[in-house]
C-alpha cells in the first residue's frame, strides 16, 4: 500500500455536498482504503468572476497503479457532473493527486507532486492536517518549507 494524498475542490452545485459525495466515492475505490479527510476550507476563486471554492484533502492507502487511480478519480469527477470547458473553469468536482507515496511521476497525463500545490494555501493547510509534520516530498522539498512560504491568507477553515 502507498499513501496517496488527493486534493478535492468544488465551486458549483453545493460544493460541500460535492466534497462529501466525493469522499464517499473515494472510500469505495478498489484496492484502496480511505485513511483520513481534512476539514473543509473556503477561499475566493483565483480567477475573478467565479463562485467561492470549497477544498479539502483526503488520504488513501492504495495498491492501484498511479494512472489507474487517475482514471478512477476522473470517473468520479464525471459521475459528479464535471464538465471541462475552459482551463480552470468553475467545476462541480476536481480531484487532483497531490502526492503518491514517495514517487516522482512525470507522465503526459500525470505529474506528481502536483505542479501547483506549493502556491496553494487551500491545498497545503488541509494536507498538513493529515500528513506527518516531517513530510518530505519526493522532489526533496519539505511540507514545512512549503507552508512557511505560503501564508494562510484568503482562506477560511470551516468547522468540521
Ligand atoms: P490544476 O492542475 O491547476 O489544479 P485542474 O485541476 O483544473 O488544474 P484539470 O482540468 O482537472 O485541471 O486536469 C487537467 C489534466 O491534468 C488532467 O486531464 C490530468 O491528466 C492532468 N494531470 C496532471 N497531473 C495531475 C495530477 N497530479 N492530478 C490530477 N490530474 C493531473
Ligand atoms: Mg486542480
Ligand atoms: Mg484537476
Amino acid at each position: 500500500m502507498e499513501r496517496v494524498y488527493i486534493g478535492l475542490g468544488s465551486n458549483l452545485a453545493d460544493p460541500a455536498e460535492q466534497l462529501r459525495n466525493a469522499v464517499q466515492a473515494l472510500a469505495q475505490l478498489p484496492d484502496s482504503e480511505l485513511a483520513g479527510v481534512s476539514a473543509f476550507y473556503q477561499s475566493d476563486s483565483l480567477l475573478p468572476g467565479q463562485p467561492r471554492y470549497t477544498n479539502a484533502v483526503a488520504a488513501i492507502d492504495s495498491r492501484l497503479p498511479p494512472l489507474e487511480l487517475l482514471d478512477a478519480l476522473q470517473r468520479i469527477e464525471l459521475d459528479q457532473g464535471r464538465e471541462r470547458h475552459e482551463r480552470w473553469g468553475p467545476r462541480t468536482l476536481d480531484l487532483d493527486i497531490l502526492l503518491f507515496g514517495d514517487r516522482l511521476i512525470d507522465e503526459p497525463r500525470l505529474k506528481v507532486p502536483h505542479y501547483h500545490m506549493q502556491a496553494r494555501a487551500f491545498v497545503l493547510y488541509p494536507l498538513a492536517e493529515l500528513a506527518p509534520a516531517d513530510l518530505q516530498l519526493a522532489d526533496g522539498r519539505s511540507l514545512q518549507e512549503l507552508l512557511a512560504e505560503c501564508p494562510f491568507v484568503g482562506v477560511e477553515r470551516l468547522a468540521p
